[in-house]
């Protein structure tokens, strides 16, 4: 449990940075539903965020070796996007 918020709207810093939260959340929910694959807006409904908060935690984590993202059948809404799936 955290009682840190998410809302940053008045925070001081302008930098933006990954958000940690989401990128557990995106983590977890694609790892959960291996090897199906899940484009941004799809993330975004999930794990209730903005849409270019989905897109970004998804290109981080795209990053790294766990996952893959590429163009691609998204398993919820069926479109063929760029989506991320886990390896
Ligand atoms: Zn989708």
């Amino acid at each position: 449990m955290t009682p840190r918020r998410l809302r940053s709207t008045t925070g001081s810093d302008s930098r933006v940075d990954s958000q940690p939260d989401v990128a557990a959340g995106l983590a977890g929910l694609i790892t959960s539903i291996k090897p199906l694959a899940l484009c941004d807006s799809c993330i975004a409904l999930d794990v209730r965020v903005s849409l270019a908060e989905a897109h970004e935690a998804s290109v981080n984590a795209a990053l790294s070796a766990a996952f893959e993202r590429t163009l691609q059948r998204c398993h919820r809404c069926g479109r063929t996007v760029e989506a991320i799936c886990a390896r």
